[in-house]
């Protein structure tokens, strides 16, 4: 391959491992772009990815700068500092008409390839692991010196903001928020009870906050997250039990606190299947309750759960309009509202991902981060 560099890349091998490895990223084609990767935020998705049964690179949010653009990239030139996404959108298909950019219907891995390669990203073919074209997680593949990506993944930032903080927006924080402002259309002055307080629901707390809500009630069985949560703006907080399956008893303490009526608005941000139906029982009739955390098994609900007029919605990737909602949580950050570097439990350099990877499966860090130098 002609002016391809190498980069060192975390290399999940599809059998529930993942090696650091050496690939090869050629040089950007028309609409591409070439990212020097500062900073790679970590989430159990790059845990998953280990089985995704290929090789692929591993890594779906981050930032870094850019290196070289192709012909036709506009708005983007060597030496700016970047926010990779993978909610690319196309603007031309049904949903993004629509104003559903997460879900188009062209580029997006989730709803459109299956976790695979789709359309409108960079070429599959410039990126080469021991000779063979390589997929990249969510197409962008982050955990990687160098990433090639159409220019619809980058989000120009401003130099003011650390490659590092901004890593974790384009994926937790964005879910967080999104599920939040663009999918739940928080209300100010309304009611929020939240379900599980890792990074996510650390996001669905401070979004709520910041969205003006006059109550959020957290709810964990950690009491140390109990704590961080309230650090994040929870005004309550339930440590609730293990034996409370389906989190009944939570909800009677819920109702109780909003006059037998329950909140106005229930995230659950626990991605414990049997607690899918538990955000609906925490709210007011014709009250909302959301499903952050992509619950995907089968499950019996009670049917009088959603008496009377509630709304469930289940949002992916908090409704992300990149070029919308990243400039508005660049400023947020900037302004002090929004907390990220709070968030950052621990840095690691590539060659000590193994070490990233068990302290999240222990539930060690709110979230980690991988940096590049
Ligand atoms: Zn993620
Ligand atoms: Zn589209």
């Amino acid at each position: 391959m002609n002016n391809s560099i190498m980069s060192k890349a975390a290399i999940a091998t599809g059998d529930g491992a993942f090696i650091i490895s050496d690939i090869q990223v050629g040089a950007p084609g028309a609409d591409e772009v070439l990212v020097k990767m500062k900073a790679a935020g970590l989430c159990h998705t790059d845990y998953d990815s280990l089985t995704w049964g290929k090789p692929i690179v591993m890594g779906h949010e981050g930032a870094g700068e850019v290196v070289a653009c192709g012909e036709g990239v506009t708005g983007l030139k060597k030496g700016d500092p970047v926010l990779l996404n993978w909610a690319t959108p196309c603007m031309h298909c049904f949903q993004c008409q629509e104003g559903n950019q997460h879900i188009c219907e062209n580029n997006s891995p989730v709803t459109a390839g299956g976790n695979g390669y789709t359309p409108g990203h960079a070429t599959l073919s410039s990126t080469t692991w021991k000779g063979q074209a390589i997929e990249r997680s969510f197409n962008i593949g982050t955990l990687s010196e160098y990433t090639l990506v159409k220019s619809s993944a980058c989000v120009k930032m401003d130099k003011s903001i650390p490659f590092t903080s901004a890593s974790i927006l384009s994926c937790g924080v964005m879910t967080g928020y999104g599920s939040v402002v663009n999918s739940a259309r928080f209300q100010a002055g309304s009611s929020a009870v939240v379900l599980g307080t890792g990074g996510v629901g650390l996001n669905v707390i401070q979004a709520c906050k910041i969205a003006g809500a006059s109550h959020i009630v957290a709810v964990d069985i950690n009491p140390q997250r109990l704590q961080m949560a309230r650090e994040f703006g929870a005004t309550d907080t339930i440590q609730a039990s293990k034996e409370d399956q389906g989190l009944t008893q939570v909800a009677k303490e819920v109702k109780q606190l909003f006059g037998g009526r329950g909140a106005d608005y229930a995230f659950e941000c626990t991605a414990i299947p049997a607690l899918g139906a538990a955000p609906l029982a925490m709210i007011r009739n014709a009250g909302t309750a959301v499903q952050v955390s992509g619950i995907e098994e089968e499950i019996t609900i009670d049917m009088r759960l959603f008496e009377w007029d509630k709304i469930y919605i289940n949002p992916l990737y908090g409704k992300c309009r990149p070029a919308i909602d990243f400039p508005k949580l660049f400023s947020l950050y900037t302004k002090g509202d929004l907390m990220l570097d709070e968030m950052i439990t621990n840095t690691y350099p590539l060659s000590a991902l193994d070490q990233a990877m068990a302290d999240m499966i222990e539930g060690k860090n709110a979230k980690g981060v991988v940096t590049f130098e």
